[in-house]
Protein backbone atom coordinates (compact mmCIF):
# COMPACT_ATOMS: atom_id res chain seq x y z
CA UNK A 1 0.00 0.00 0.00
CA UNK A 2 2.86 2.11 0.44
CA UNK A 3 2.89 2.97 -3.27
CA UNK A 4 0.34 4.53 -3.20
CA UNK A 5 0.73 7.36 -0.99
CA UNK A 6 1.54 10.98 -2.17
CA UNK A 7 4.69 12.33 -0.52
CA UNK A 8 3.20 16.06 -0.70
CA UNK A 9 5.75 18.00 1.49
CA UNK A 10 8.39 17.01 -0.65
CA UNK A 11 6.65 17.92 -3.71
CA UNK A 12 7.99 20.55 -6.35
CA UNK A 13 6.19 23.76 -6.98
CA UNK A 14 5.22 22.19 -10.26
CA UNK A 15 3.05 19.25 -11.95
CA UNK A 16 4.39 16.00 -11.48
CA UNK A 17 2.49 12.78 -13.22
CA UNK A 18 2.47 9.61 -10.75
CA UNK A 19 1.02 6.32 -12.41
CA UNK A 20 -0.49 3.40 -10.65
CA UNK A 21 -1.76 -0.13 -11.84
CA UNK A 22 -4.75 -1.38 -9.62
CA UNK A 23 -5.78 -5.26 -10.42
CA UNK A 24 -6.11 -8.07 -8.30
CA UNK A 25 -7.91 -7.94 -5.00
CA UNK A 26 -7.31 -4.16 -4.50
CA UNK A 27 -10.72 -3.49 -4.38
CA UNK A 28 -11.47 -5.97 -1.74
CA UNK A 29 -8.43 -5.53 1.04
CA UNK A 30 -10.18 -2.94 2.81
CA UNK A 31 -13.54 -4.43 2.81
CA UNK A 32 -15.76 -7.16 0.84
CA UNK A 33 -16.97 -5.34 -2.39
CA UNK A 34 -18.87 -6.99 -5.27
CA UNK A 35 -15.40 -6.49 -7.76
CA UNK A 36 -14.26 -10.10 -9.01
CA UNK A 37 -11.77 -8.53 -10.75
CA UNK A 38 -9.74 -5.37 -12.27
CA UNK A 39 -7.54 -3.62 -14.16
CA UNK A 40 -7.32 -0.21 -13.53
CA UNK A 41 -4.85 2.62 -14.87
CA UNK A 42 -4.89 5.69 -12.63
CA UNK A 43 -2.82 8.36 -13.70
CA UNK A 44 -2.59 11.69 -10.97
CA UNK A 45 -1.82 15.21 -11.89
CA UNK A 46 -0.30 16.75 -9.89
CA UNK A 47 -0.12 20.48 -9.23
CA UNK A 48 1.55 22.03 -6.39
CA UNK A 49 -0.19 25.63 -6.05
CA UNK A 50 1.55 26.54 -3.21
CA UNK A 51 3.04 26.30 0.40
CA UNK A 52 0.02 23.99 1.34
CA UNK A 53 -1.87 23.61 -1.76
CA UNK A 54 -1.88 21.07 -4.42
CA UNK A 55 -4.59 20.32 -7.17
CA UNK A 56 -5.21 16.73 -8.04
CA UNK A 57 -6.45 15.19 -11.79
CA UNK A 58 -6.64 11.54 -11.24
CA UNK A 59 -7.66 9.63 -14.78
CA UNK A 60 -9.16 6.07 -14.48
CA UNK A 61 -9.08 3.32 -17.11
CA UNK A 62 -9.55 0.29 -17.17
CA UNK A 63 -12.15 -2.95 -16.62
CA UNK A 64 -13.85 -3.86 -13.62
CA UNK A 65 -15.68 -7.58 -13.09
CA UNK A 66 -18.36 -7.74 -11.24
CA UNK A 67 -21.75 -10.54 -10.72
CA UNK A 68 -24.91 -9.38 -13.44
CA UNK A 69 -27.58 -8.38 -11.39
CA UNK A 70 -29.81 -10.72 -13.45
CA UNK A 71 -27.85 -13.82 -13.99
CA UNK A 72 -24.55 -13.46 -11.78
CA UNK A 73 -22.67 -14.34 -13.87
CA UNK A 74 -19.45 -12.06 -15.17
CA UNK A 75 -20.09 -8.61 -16.34
CA UNK A 76 -17.13 -6.65 -17.68
CA UNK A 77 -17.43 -3.02 -17.19
CA UNK A 78 -15.19 -0.39 -18.79
CA UNK A 79 -13.83 2.23 -16.56
CA UNK A 80 -12.50 5.66 -17.91
CA UNK A 81 -13.54 8.33 -15.25
CA UNK A 82 -11.54 11.50 -13.65
CA UNK A 83 -11.91 13.05 -10.40
CA UNK A 84 -10.73 16.11 -9.91
CA UNK A 85 -9.80 17.53 -6.01
CA UNK A 86 -7.96 20.48 -4.41
CA UNK A 87 -6.12 19.04 -1.13
CA UNK A 88 -5.13 21.60 1.53
CA UNK A 89 -2.89 21.16 4.60
CA UNK A 90 -5.27 23.07 7.40
CA UNK A 91 -6.03 22.60 10.89
CA UNK A 92 -4.80 19.07 12.72
CA UNK A 93 -7.96 17.05 11.27
CA UNK A 94 -8.80 15.59 8.04
CA UNK A 95 -11.85 17.19 6.67
CA UNK A 96 -13.49 15.23 3.45
CA UNK A 97 -17.10 17.03 4.29
CA UNK A 98 -16.73 20.05 1.08
CA UNK A 99 -16.73 19.00 -2.50
CA UNK A 100 -13.83 18.83 -4.17
CA UNK A 101 -11.23 20.21 -1.28
CA UNK A 102 -9.87 17.79 0.92
CA UNK A 103 -8.40 19.43 4.47
CA UNK A 104 -5.37 17.29 6.06
CA UNK A 105 -3.70 17.94 8.52
CA UNK A 106 -0.32 20.47 8.78
CA UNK A 107 1.29 18.00 10.18
CA UNK A 108 1.15 14.97 7.38
CA UNK A 109 3.64 14.75 4.96
CA UNK A 110 1.88 12.37 3.09
CA UNK A 111 -1.15 11.02 1.31
CA UNK A 112 -2.42 7.90 0.94
CA UNK A 113 -4.17 8.01 -1.82
CA UNK A 114 -5.89 4.43 -1.87
CA UNK A 115 -9.27 5.08 -0.77
CA UNK A 116 -9.84 7.90 -3.13
CA UNK A 117 -8.60 5.99 -5.76
CA UNK A 118 -10.98 3.15 -4.81
CA UNK A 119 -14.08 5.18 -3.76
CA UNK A 120 -13.47 7.23 -7.18
CA UNK A 121 -13.37 3.64 -9.65
CA UNK A 122 -16.32 2.23 -7.19
CA UNK A 123 -19.12 5.50 -7.90
CA UNK A 124 -18.55 4.51 -11.59
CA UNK A 125 -20.56 1.14 -11.17
CA UNK A 126 -24.16 2.18 -12.23
CA UNK A 127 -27.14 0.94 -9.33
CA UNK A 128 -28.17 -1.63 -12.17
CA UNK A 129 -25.74 -3.11 -13.83
CA UNK A 130 -26.57 -5.94 -16.13
CA UNK A 131 -25.94 -8.07 -19.25
CA UNK A 132 -27.04 -6.58 -22.87
CA UNK A 133 -30.90 -8.28 -23.21
CA UNK A 134 -30.12 -11.90 -24.59
CA UNK A 135 -27.05 -11.86 -22.90
CA UNK A 136 -27.23 -13.17 -19.87
CA UNK A 137 -26.39 -16.83 -18.86
CA UNK A 138 -28.92 -19.03 -20.19
CA UNK A 139 -28.33 -21.94 -17.51
CA UNK A 140 -28.47 -19.63 -14.59
CA UNK A 141 -31.23 -17.88 -16.69
CA UNK A 142 -34.06 -20.72 -16.96
CA UNK A 143 -32.79 -21.86 -13.12
CA UNK A 144 -33.55 -18.95 -11.78
CA UNK A 145 -36.99 -18.73 -14.09
CA UNK A 146 -38.13 -21.54 -12.59
CA UNK A 147 -37.58 -20.46 -9.10
CA UNK A 148 -39.54 -17.47 -9.16
CA UNK A 149 -42.57 -19.38 -10.81
CA UNK A 150 -42.66 -20.82 -7.64
CA UNK A 151 -42.28 -18.42 -5.17
CA UNK A 152 -43.96 -15.71 -6.58
CA UNK A 153 -47.40 -15.43 -5.52
CA UNK A 154 -46.09 -15.59 -1.87
CA UNK A 155 -43.77 -12.97 -2.60
CA UNK A 156 -45.86 -10.58 -3.63
CA UNK A 157 -47.26 -9.91 -0.48
CA UNK A 158 -51.56 -10.69 -0.82
CA UNK A 159 -51.53 -13.97 1.30
CA UNK A 160 -51.71 -11.51 4.43
CA UNK A 161 -54.90 -10.18 3.26
CA UNK A 162 -55.86 -13.63 2.50
CA UNK A 163 -55.49 -14.16 6.45
CA UNK A 164 -57.00 -11.19 7.43
CA UNK A 165 -60.43 -12.02 5.73
CA UNK A 166 -60.54 -15.56 6.73
CA UNK A 167 -60.16 -14.62 9.83
CA UNK A 168 -62.91 -11.53 10.16
CA UNK A 169 -65.37 -13.22 7.67
CA UNK A 170 -65.07 -16.94 8.75
CA UNK A 171 -65.94 -17.31 4.75
CA UNK A 172 -64.21 -20.33 3.15
CA UNK A 173 -65.12 -18.51 -0.15
CA UNK A 174 -63.61 -15.32 0.29
CA UNK A 175 -60.63 -15.05 -2.04
CA UNK A 176 -58.62 -12.04 -2.63
CA UNK A 177 -59.21 -11.22 -6.65
CA UNK A 178 -55.73 -10.67 -7.09
CA UNK A 179 -55.15 -14.33 -5.85
CA UNK A 180 -57.24 -15.60 -8.22
CA UNK A 181 -55.96 -13.31 -11.02
CA UNK A 182 -52.32 -15.03 -10.06
CA UNK A 183 -53.10 -18.98 -9.51
CA UNK A 184 -54.71 -18.68 -13.28
CA UNK A 185 -51.30 -17.17 -13.98
CA UNK A 186 -49.57 -19.66 -12.44
CA UNK A 187 -52.13 -22.70 -14.13
CA UNK A 188 -51.23 -20.97 -17.43
CA UNK A 189 -47.57 -21.68 -17.25
ZN1 LIG B 1 -26.46 -11.47 -16.94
Amino acid sequence: MAGFKLRLRSLPFDTQVFSYHLDGDFFNRVEKTEVRSSSVDITLEVTRKTENTYVIQMACKGWLIIPCDRCLDDLTLDVDTDYRITVRHEGDELDDSRDGVLLVPEAWSELDMTELMRDTVLLTIPIVHCHADGECDPEMMAHLDEHWTDTEPDAEGPSDEVEDLSESDKSDDAIDPRWEALRKLKDNN
